[in-house]
């Protein structure tokens, strides 16, 4: 019988909580982790911020988690890491890694010999998501978006991932859950699901700025699902969710200027204008009409736009 349990260099024996830096091969990161291997048998689950580094309610959340759960009271085992990107953090990078300009969220399952973000990608994915049972992955509004708090999970054919996926959707105080097949490829939780590992993501928070309150809904759902999983005790009150199916990106092919006309959460009809591109002079390169009608989920709040950005998404 083994009670030890480990994630690269970091262990924790039966019962124990370590907190300390996961070191990566081939990259010069390290990343603040905690260890929590709860005293009685059962599932494992990682619980991730920071994949990008300007999200900082999810981050926050993430911390949170790590700090308040008690091996004493837990089955099974949790790894937390608050900070899964730090170069992006310490850089406030946008979207991006600061040192190739790759999406890390693109990038999974990554590439051992590849770029930072692809081999950060490859790490992650062959030394944590390989190593549990279930992967909840918090982001939010990037410094430049603002956003309605939403979930998603990833439309697989194996079943039992995907029923399960969607539970734990489910148990946040999140009125939307997104179904997503594929429109967001290379992402952590399609890529762990791809894999026979259930997954989410949760959104809350934008703009840079860190709303305690939305940080303490994260909290609040991420211990919802651990009860679900059977790793805390306790009960769940059930929440109205809205299931979507559609989660439509708009994108600009161009460098330019942003106007939205119309505001985040807004329900928005099929041909309905969305915003305009416009130069340098203000004069208006193209109008953005709807696809689709739904709600807008989120929301590119920077006039400067470069191209291939994001502008808005909207979820039906
Ligand atoms: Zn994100």
């Amino acid at each position: 019988m083994c009670n030890k349990w480990g994630i690269g260099n970091l262990f924790a024996t039966r019962g124990e909580k370590i907190k300390g830096h996961l070191e990566l091969p081939t990259l010069g990161e390290k990343l603040p982790t905690f260890l929590i291997n709860g005293s009685r048998e059962g599932p494992s689950v990682l619980v991730m911020g920071g994949i990008h580094g300007c999200e900082y309610t999810s981050i926050d959340a993430a911390l949170k988690i790590g700090a308040l759960l008690d091996p004493k009271r837990m089955k099974g085992k949790v790894v937390v890491l608050p900070i899964a990107n730090p170069s992006s953090f310490y850089a406030r990078s946008i979207y991006v890694h600061p040192k190739d300009q790759k999406n890390l969220n693109r990038m999974f399952p990554g590439d051992q010999h590849g770029t930072d973000a692809e081999r950060l990608a490859y790490w992650l994915n062959e030394m944590v998501f390989k190593k549990v049972d279930y992967v909840i992955d918090l982001h939010g509004g990037d410094m430049i978006e603002s956003l309605v708090p939403f979930t998603i999970y990833h439309v697989t054919e194996n079943e039992r991932v995907l029923k399960i996926s969607k539970e734990m959707a489910s148990r946040f105080d999140i009125k939307y859950v997104i179904g997503s097949d594929g429109q967001v490829p290379g992402s952590t939780y399609s890529c762990a699901a791809e894999q026979g590992i259930p997954a989410i993501i949760a959104e809350a928070g934008q703009q840079g700025i860190l709303s305690k309150e939305q940080s303490q809904m994260l909290q609040e759902g991420v211990q919802n699902i651990l009860i679900l999983l059977g790793v805390l005790e306790g009960n769940v009150s059930n929440i109205d969710s809205t299931y979507l199916t559609v989660f439509e990106w708009y994108r600009s092919d161009l460098q330019c200027l942003w106007y939205p006309e119309i505001e985040i959460g807004d329900q928005v009809e099929e041909g309905q204008l969305l915003g305009q591109l416009a130069d340098e002079f203000g004069d208006t390169i193209r109008k953005i009409y709807s696809n689709s009608s739904g709600i807008v989920l989120f929301l590119v709040s920077s006039l400067a736009i470069n191209k291939n950005d994001p502008l808005l998404a909207v979820g039906a």
